[in-house]
């Protein structure tokens, strides 16, 4: 019988949490990030903003070649919509909904008597048919029911995400930002958008003296029936991800953007049709800007004054 020494893989996690965690307040103790008393939520100062501004810009140059239609969404999105993406079938656990009070003066009293009580009373507040967005591109595809154009249509979108992740890892925030290009079209666009932007997002990271691995990906897919399809996903290589060591060589990278392919996923769910007259793909590419601006201040320090000059010159910080 083979016995086991139980040692290396709690060491790891164990040297990994510290890493984070040392990340994590050198961000707080320099007044890059502020602590909001919530885990994976955070103020930003100026510092942040500063680099998050510079990364969102050289971002949006570095896909400019696309032209593509500008569109802004609000973080929350309708029952109705996310219903149709199936987001809550894959990602329950991720999934966040908004509540609100819709009761009479009784209930209010009610609901002021457990406060006093100190009892928690957001059992008084009903599912308002509103979800927290988990991925900026979801609430485009219902806006693109019936025929798309020849040549299909191609998207700049920049929003807040929620997933409910809480973490101590200043990488995994549950609120957050991706500036997403997204394309739909016929079958062979979709592939091209994804395959044919991996190379200048590669670009843009590398010239901010990132190290830049592109890798095939999975998304985390809730339970059993979720190892399947995650699997899957990897094998038809529908997702890449732009991951990058930021807590050193020792530790698994972390994705700071993705590229990926939803086949007809979207184009069956919204009954939207290429001009060929079938049932429509899509793919987007997505900037993780907080990620990216902390893998930043990881790599290169907490004062963006005194990075190396080809990084701010790739910045224009
Ligand atoms: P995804 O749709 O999961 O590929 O997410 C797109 C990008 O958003 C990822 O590559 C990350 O850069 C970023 N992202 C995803 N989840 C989080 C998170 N919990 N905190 C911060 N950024 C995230
Ligand atoms: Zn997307």
């Amino acid at each position: 019988m083979t016995v086991t020494e139980p040692t290396t893989v709690p060491d790891t996690v164990t040297a990994l949490d510290a890493a984070r965690a040392d990340l994590r307040a050198r961000l707080l103790r320099d007044g890059v990030l502020v602590d909001i008393g919530s885990p994976g939520l955070y103020g930003r100062t100026g510092v942040f903003e500063r680099v998050y501004g510079a990364v969102d810009a050289a971002a949006v140059r570095s896909q400019a070649d696309l032209d593509a239609e500008v569109l802004r969404f609000p973080p929350v999105e309708p029952l109705a919509a996310f219903e149709r993406t199936d987001y809550i079938a894959s990602f329950p656990d991720l999934a966040a909904a908004v509540s609100g009070f819709a009761g009479d003066n009784r209930d209010h009293r009610a609901l002021l008597a457990a406060r006093e009580r100190g009892e928690r009373w957001e059992s008084f507040l009903e599912p308002a048919d509103l979800m927290l967005t988990p991925a900026v591109c979801h609430p485009l595809y219902g806006l693109l029911s019936g025929d798309l154009p020849v040549g299909g249509r191609t998207f700049d979108v920049l929003g807040d995400s929620f997933r409910r992740e809480p973490s101590l890892d200043p990488m995994r925030l549950q609120a957050f930002h991706m500036h997403e290009f997204v394309h739909v079209g016929t079958a062979a666009s979709a592939r091209a958008h994804r395959d044919g932007r991996i190379a200048s997002i590669r670009d843009t990271l590398e010239s901010f003296g990132l190290e830049i691995d592109v890798v095939p990906a999975n998304d985390p897919f809730f339970g059993r029936v979720g190892q399947v399809l995650a699997r899957s996903q990897v094998e038809q290589s529908l997702k890449y991800e732009f991951v990058t060591p930021v807590y050193g060589p020792d530790h698994p990278a972390t994705a700071i953007g993705s590229a990926n392919l939803h086949e007809d996923h979207f184009g069956s769910a919204f009954a939207i049709r290429s001009a060929d007259g079938e049932v429509a793909h899509s793919a987007c590419v997505a900037f993780g800007l907080e990620r990216v601006t902390i893998a930043l201040f990881a790599a290169h320090g907490t004062d963006p004054d005194r990075w190396p000059a080809g990084v701010r010159a790739a910045l224009a910080l």
